[in-house]
């Protein structure tokens, strides 16, 4: 239950004065429909009304706060023209302009003969100095209020920054004094302000520098939730681990026998990542790992492995993919080992269904099959195991933490081992995942050769396609990858129909084109000629970056490669490289080259490890571009930025672990302060792994 302190902060917005059903519905759109949204709003920038000249010291374009005295009202002789309004101070005189003015408002809030305070940007215009509608107008009393900085929110359609700066004023008028969660040595060390003060803080910036990641108000703001993350997923950990039980060991005899028909051998990292993983199912604490490896880096056959191991063992195993498409690819790749070993495989769907399912499910409740593979069909509630020792997530960012936990309730003390195809970076791993055991494939499948990567300007264009005829006239393939299907007339893209004519021109007939508004067929068909070899050069657009595998393809040219992002130009390039001769890179890049832009294709030239390419993208990109988050599973900071504050996440790590170590079920004054945390970040799932949550 949420502790009561925080229930103000939980309210709908339309609790605030003044906000009603429509501007609550903008407010929602914009950061969320409770209080507690506001909050985690920032300003992103502000505007400056200390400046206080006189009016004949005032300089024009700048905003200023005067303070005159109404002289005269000067009401336009038609609508059209503006309103005006004289006034001045002992060194000059300022007009106030109006367009479609109410003479009303105007007789009231500037009265002739009075003294008044107004701000806004000031003009010359025809040596005279003027403020067209100013911002504020107030009394002589309330100058200090006039003479302030103000935040400026982001904001959305039908949000005027008035209105959100008086929903927000109202919300932070709710402000509450929570009890202190930061250790306290850590909280002295950094100099940090207690949470209300802070979040007070963090939406008055009054200088630029306050709006960085790195003001003390904000980091600390960033730390909160961080900690919050770390704090649930350490819960989370512990709680599997407590609830395991048993040891899985199995004698390698069914591993044996598919290890002897296998046409390769494992890499040493599949090898190391299996005895990590039989070790950790071997010790009687549940085993919570990752699988990383890049795309193509055969996780599939280190899951199986695992999966063996669980039924020389006695158990059973399952194998979780995320869609019907690559539950079936799965099960293709698996059946034939399965069957070599001797085990019963099956698979379930949404698609297996009436007397076939109820089968698959007997199967499976009697312990018949001992491998099944399939979707989310695997954890419907009448799916029932015999003894279900081990699971295999196929993770692809699709699945959420949470779901992840619903495995727990299917057997007894169940093995998790979650295989993700993308390598995440370090610190995008944490917030997902926690302090997650971590296997790597480190190394490509043998064979394959590192990939020769440079980077050529297109000044140099002709060099490079001699370059590249060489090697063609030898017998190489090639793909040239265009970023645009057409010539735009904004932007100076070689297109690759263009490219494709005038390579026509030197290759001759050899050269085909591929690209994205061409038919599934007719692709079908020019990606077999090249793969036959009928043509020697592949003009095409990114469509090549998925599902193609021409291992006799050792060339990539990458045109315009400034254009592409890191991610990508890794995957382009991963289609290189995958059979037994020597693969080349060709960066092709316009001159002049931006920054990130350099260092992306000096990256792309000095590592070909997906892991380090990630992190490098991470920070040229920053965490939210890298990863869809919503797709992607991974959780959704507010306040954090992980490229600006990656060393406090790693802090958060530690100490959420330090804490839980000393105080596991947050009893402690401190761990009751924590739990508060937990609920105001929205973590009360975790609170539940509590012993009194
Ligand atoms: P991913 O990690 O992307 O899931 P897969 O498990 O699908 O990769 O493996 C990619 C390809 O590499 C498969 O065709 C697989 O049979 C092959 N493969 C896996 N391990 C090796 C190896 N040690 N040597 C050679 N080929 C391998
Ligand atoms: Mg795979």
């Amino acid at each position: 239950m949420r502790p009561e302190i925080l229930y103000p902060l939980f309210e709908p917005v339309t609790k605030l004065k003044g906000i009603g059903p429509r501007i609550a519905k903008g407010i929602e759109t914009l950061c969320g429909e409770r209080i507690v949204d506001l909050y985690w709003h920032l300003p992103n920038s502000l505007i400056d009304r200390r400046y206080a000249p006189t009016v004949a010291d005032a300089e024009p374009g700048r905003i200023a706060t005067l303070t005159v005295s109404i002289d005269r009202h000067i009401k336009p002789p038609n609508k059209r023209l503006p309103y005006k309004i004289i006034t001045s101070d002992d060194t000059g005189t300022l007009v106030l302009v109006f367009f479609h003015a109410h003479e009303d408002y105007l007789t009231k809030a500037l009265p002739e003969g009075e003294t008044r305070v107004v701000s806004g940007t000031l003009e010359r215009f025809s040596q005279e100095m003027q403020m067209t509608h100013p911002d504020r107008i107030g009394t002589v009393a309330q100058i200090d209020h006039l003479k302030s900085v103000e935040p400026v929110y982001p904001l959305t359609a039908g949000i005027s920054l008035k209105v959100l700066g008086k929903a927000m004023a109202g919300a932070l008028e709710r402000i509450v004094e929570l009890d202190e969660w930061l250790d306290s040595e850590f909280f002295r060390k950094n100099r940090w302000k207690p949470w209300h003060e802070a979040l007070l803080e963090a939406h008055a910036p009054v200088s630029m520098d306050d709006l960085e990641p790195n003001a003390p108000a904000r980091k600390r703001l960033a730390y909160d939730e961080l900690l919050a993350n770390q704090l649930a997923l350490s819960l989370m950990r512990l709680h599997m681990h407590k609830a395991a039980g048993r040891g899985i060991r199995g004698d390698g005899s069914l591993q044996e026998k598919v290890l002897a028909v296998l046409p390769f051998a494992l890499t040493p990292s599949q090898q190391t990542s299996m005895e990590e993983i039989a070790d950790d199912m071997g010790s009687d604490t549940r085993m919570l790992r990752l699988l990383q490896g890049d795309v193509g880096s055969g996780k599939t056959i280190v899951a199986l492995m695992a999966m063996l191991g669980a039924v020389e063992a006695g158990t059973q195993a399952v194998l979780m993919a995320p869609t019907e498409i690559l539950a079936r690819q799965h099960l293709a790749t698996i059946e034939p080992l399965a069957e070599a070993a001797g085990i019963r495989v099956q698979l379930l769907t949404g698609r297996e269904k009436g007397k076939n399912r109820q089968a698959i499910l007997e199967n499976l409740a009697s312990g018949e099959t001992h491998l099944a593979v399939g979707t989310h069909a695997l954890f419907q509630d009448d799916v029932a195991f015999n003894d279900l020792g081990m699971a295999v997530i196929d993770e692809q960012h699709r699945f959420g933490v949470h779901q992840r936990l619903s495995l727990a309730a299917k057997g007894q003390a169940v093995n998790v081992l979650v295989m993700t195809a993308t390598p995440i970076p370090r610190t995008l791993m944490l917030t997902a995942y926690g302090d997650m055991d971590v296997s790597r494939l480190t190394e490509k499948p043998a064979g394959r050769k590192p990939i020769k990567t440079t980077k050529v300007a297109l000044g140099k264009l002709d060099e490079a396609i001699k370059g590249v005829k060489r090697q063609v006239d030898q017998g190489a393939r090639a793909y040239w990858v265009c970023p645009l299907v057409e010539e735009s007339d904004v932007l100076d893209v070689a297109a690759a129909e263009d490219r494709h004519r005038s390579l026509v021109q030197i290759f001759g007939d050899k050269v085909g084109l591929v690209h994205g508004r061409m038919k599934g067929p007719e692709k079908d068909k020019v990606m077999v000629a090249f793969a036959t070899g009928e043509l020697h050069v592949l003009v095409a657009t990114t469509v090549i970056e998925v599902g193609v595998d021409v291992p006799e393809a050792t060339i990539m040219v990458i045109e315009h490669a400034e254009r592409f992002g890191l991610a990508q130009l890794h995957q382009l390039r991963g289609r290189v490289g995958r059979g037994k001769d020597d693969s080349y890179c060709l960066l092709l890049y316009q001159t002049p080259l931006g920054e990130t832009a350099r260092q992306r294709i000096d990256t792309m030239r000095e590592t070909d490890d997906g892991f380090i390419i990630a992190e490098k993208d991470l920070q040229l990109r920053g965490a939210g571009e890298l990863l869809g988050t919503r797709q992607s599973g991974l959780p959704d900071f507010r306040l954090a930025d992980l490229t600006a504050h990656t060393d406090l996440l790693a802090t958060a790590r530690d100490d959420a672990k330090l804490v839980l170590n000393k105080d596991p079920d947050l009893e402690s004054k401190r761990g009751k302060a924590l739990r508060t945390l937990l609920y105001l970040f929205e973590r009360d799932a975790a609170v539940r792994y509590l012993r009194s949550g």
